[in-house]
């Protein structure tokens, strides 16, 4: 069967991530596509390739351990800062040279960025935001699946008449791979023609409205509505603080805005997998529990024993969390004074 793209069908093998890397390193991010990764690889009877592009040589050898097959090295040294022009050029004729049958990268800022540009020059489809990916058995199609329609289903989407089959997957939607250091690779590098598009790195502003980093945070402290007012809000900041924890908020309170979109949870905010979560004032619709679902332990505070969010929770705690927050915020600090 040929495709538009001018290629056969048929001549498409493998599975492909793309690494996430963060001044200059590999992102752990990158370990849980891994995972994603050999499991489609596996389903396939084929091998994983992992693609850094312009890092250093660290890490490598992670990667191997991590279950990839093979890792190339595009550029190695090069473009220390993001530029989506280049990544994506050195990104597509990789693919162009190699053709995998399944390309998958991170629904970060910089995936969401590099592999639309990609798959718009391959010229083939792309399923942005995944929560789920498999391997349909008859077909040996790549089952891409997330939320629709304001999150209110879920839709299954194959990509039949083009290659590679390309998704974009949301970070801590899986947990890294185990790491083997019995496993063998190889390391390839490549270097390519930086192509230069008409970005330029003018250099980088810190976002200070968050002092911890949500989607990196052992434990998140979010508020909603239910915390009625900006001073009310200010007291999840405050429980957060004590814990060294990030600050999140619901969609409700940055449309009142109570705190910026930077700490928006949710289907169109960020994902978060934290140790621990407590959410308080928050009502649990799905389109919040899309982003926080995954956390390892969910405390809820709600006045409504019937909300929502009592569903997912692991503790849930009824009452009015104007009282109950900074309570628990003193508790906090006493316990690390009599430490
Ligand atoms: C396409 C789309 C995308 C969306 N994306 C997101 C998203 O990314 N993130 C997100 O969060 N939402 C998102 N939403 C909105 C979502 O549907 C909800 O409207 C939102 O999550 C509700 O926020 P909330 O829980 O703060 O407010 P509410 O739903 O108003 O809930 C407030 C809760 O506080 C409780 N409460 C009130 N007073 C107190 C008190 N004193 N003490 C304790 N509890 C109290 C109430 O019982 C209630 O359960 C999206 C919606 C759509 C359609």
């Amino acid at each position: 069967m040929w495709f538009k793209g001018g290629g056969k069908l048929a001549g498409h093998d493998g599975v492909m991530i793309l690494a996430e890397q963060k001044n200059g390193r590999i992102h752990p991010v990158t370990h849980e596509l891994l995972h994603r990764g050999r499991q489609l690889a596996d389903a396939l009877h084929t091998e994983l390739s992992c693609v850094v592009i312009g890092a250093g040589r660290d890490d490598l050898q992670e990667l191997i351990y991590r279950g990839a097959d093979r890792v190339y090295l595009l550029n190695p040294g090069t473009m220390s800062f993001f530029l989506a022009g280049p990544v994506a050029g050195a990104l597509t004729r990789l693919i162009r040279e190699e053709r995998p049958a399944v390309v998958v990268a991170a629904a970060t800022t910089s995936g969401r960025t590099v592999v639309p540009l990609a798959a718009a020059r391959l010229e083939t489809g792309l399923t942005a935001d995944c929560t789920e990916l498999s391997i349909e058995p008859e077909s040996k199609l790549l089952l891409q699946t997330r939320p629709a329609i304001g999150g209110n289903v879920m839709a299954t989407i194959k990509t039949p008449f083009s290659r590679p089959q390309m998704a974009t997957v949301r970070p801590h939607s899986m947990p890294p791979a185990p790491r083997d250091t019995s496993r063998h690779g190889e390391i390839i590098e490549k270097s390519y023609p930086i192509l230069s598009g008409p970005e330029k790195f003018l250099g980088f502003i810190k976002d200070e409205t968050q002092e911890v980093n949500l989607q990196e945070a052992d434990v998140v402290v979010t508020g909603g509505r239910g915390m009625k007012s900006p001073a009310g809000f200010k007291l999840v900041e405050e429980l957060a603080g004590v814990l060294g924890a990030g600050v999140g908020a619901t969609r409700a309170v940055v449309e009142l805005g109570w705190a910026p979109y930077s700490h928006q949870i949710g289907l169109s905010g960020k994902t978060v997998a934290p140790k621990v979560y407590i959410a308080a004032g928050v009502s649990g619709q799905i389109q919040h529990l899309a982003g926080m679902q995954t956390a390892e332990y969910i405390v809820a505070i709600n006045e409504d024993p019937e909300a929502m969010i009592f569903k997912v929770a692991d503790l849930g705690l009824v009452g009015d969390a104007l009282q109950i927050v900074p309570r628990l915020t003193a508790e906090v600090k006493k316990l690390k004074e009599a430490r």
